[in-house]
């Protein structure tokens, strides 16, 4: 593909840029780079969103027909590098670009119309029921049973590792309905309203101190059968799907190269014996590996995104840009609390850290973050598929191993 820009892209861009610094409020700047998990919360992250959708700009990962932007796949890279460079909060994966593509590709009519509008203005916020105890990289060995009952399913399991579960109105949600097939072919893809009885959230604290993840139980939960996408025992296909745009439905590398501008100069100002950071020969070393690693991302995402717009399939690669942006991920938060010496050991684990009631630093605000963070990050090369997965994909599918 043509990696140059042109006319209208850069238009583009000058377009993005003065919108950005129109309309992002700096309280939702601070409140990204006060972030220290993966997911921001709600309460800057739905600001955002109603401020995209009010603009037309929210569900560029959509096709046309069901409220996307029509955007080319540069022009997505462009927003997605100027909101970075900006601070913008990131965006809830899990209705826009998890289950809203997959509701607008399998959807019937009804379930299109019933759900993406409630998605894009933010008055259904929707949760991932795939993991169980017992079967994450191994989920085609999932046990949570829907048993069909007339018009509706009845739903009995356990979910584990649900993000945001406490936030969401609906689940949707991976459940055997026929356990005397192939594991694959008796799983069925269910929308499940997380507003019922038999619906009991159970909270997991991360190490830094985070509330994002948690276990769901459902006992004798009620599923209509109106509400399942596809048919009956087509779940494990539409789980794929969802799965590859998890793993690259978007650009990982403007987010990364955008922190290593950040880490660069933190780095430029922090003191090292009688200099700064910035001249040890090996702490420049490392950083410069770390944005060739990046840049190299960031081409390989392009070539995707090229691919996307001719319809093709995201396919294996997407585990190469999730496997080679996860570990990158790592590299720079760790290199971030190396960064800040002692002072980047500090643990606080109340929240938020950002507004009035945040507590103080030891040392600067990004100080505070770094060890949060880093402790955070180690969560990418597992959720979505770990690394070892990825690379049995890769070996599988792309070497033929
Ligand atoms: C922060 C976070 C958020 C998450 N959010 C969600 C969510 O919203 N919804 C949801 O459904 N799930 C979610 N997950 C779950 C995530 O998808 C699983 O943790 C992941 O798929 C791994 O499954 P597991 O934890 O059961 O580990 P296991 O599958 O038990 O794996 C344990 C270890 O064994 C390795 N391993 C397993 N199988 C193989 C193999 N065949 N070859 C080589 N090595 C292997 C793994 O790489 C890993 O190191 C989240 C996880 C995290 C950490």
């Amino acid at each position: 593909m043509d990696m140059d820009f042109s006319a209208a892209d850069i238009a583009f861009q000058a377009e993005v840029r003065a919108f950005l610094a129109a309309e992002l409020p700096q309280r939702l700047r601070d409140g990204m780079n006060g972030t220290p998990s993966v997911f921001v919360e709600p309460d800057i992250g739905l600001e955002w969103q109603r401020i995209l959708h009010a603009k037309g700009w929210l569900a560029y990962h959509w096709p046309v027909a069901a409220g996307g932007t029509g955007w080319t796949p540069v022009q997505r890279y462009i927003f997605e590098k100027e909101c970075a460079l900006a601070d913008a909060p990131s965006l809830s994966v899990l209705g826009l670009r998890l289950v809203g593509p997959v509701i607008a590709h399998y959807g019937t009519p009804d379930q299109k119309a019933r759900f993406l509008s409630r998605i894009l203005t933010g008055e259904d916020l929707w949760c991932q029921g795939y993991s169980e105890p017992g079967s994450g990289s191994d989920l085609a060995s999932l046990k949570t049973r829907a048993v069909r009952d007339g018009d509706r399913y009845i739903v009995n399991g356990s979910k584990i590792w649900t993000t945001h579960a406490h936030y969401a109105d609906w689940m949707f949600c991976l459940a055997r309905t026929d356990p005397d097939v192939k594991p694959q072919a008796g799983i069925s893809f269910l929308l499940i309203n997380m507003r019922q009885p038999g619906v009991t959230i159970r909270p997991i604290i991360g190490m830094a101190g985070d509330h994002e993840v948690n276990q769901v139980f459902l006992d004798d939960v009620e599923a209509l059968v109106e509400n399942r996408i596809g048919e009956e025992g087509q779940g494990w296909t539409i789980a794929k799907f969802l799965l590859e745009n998890e793993r690259g439905g978007s650009c990982a590398a403007p987010r990364l190269l955008a922190d290593l501008d950040r880490l660069a100069g933190l780095a430029a100002v922090q003191p090292d014996g009688a200099g700064v950071l910035a001249d040890d020969r090996d702490f420049s070393r490392r950083l410069a590996r770390l944005r060739l690693e990046a840049e190299a991302l960031e081409t390989t995402e392009l070539r995707i995104l090229a691919e996307l717009a001719q319809g093709r399939a995201p396919g294996p690669q997407t585990s190469l840009t999730k496997l080679v942006a996860s570990s990158l991920r790592q590299h720079i938060d760790e290199l971030t609390v190396e960064c800040f010496g002692l002072d980047g050991l500090q643990l606080v684990t109340e929240r938020p850290l950002y507004g009035n009631e945040s507590p103080e630093p030891i040392g600067c605000k990004p100080a505070q973050l770094a060890m949060p963070t880093y402790l955070n990050s180690r969560a990418w090369t597992i959720f979505g598929g770990s690394n070892e997965v990825q690379k049995n994909i890769i070996a599988k599918t792309v070497l033929g191993l």
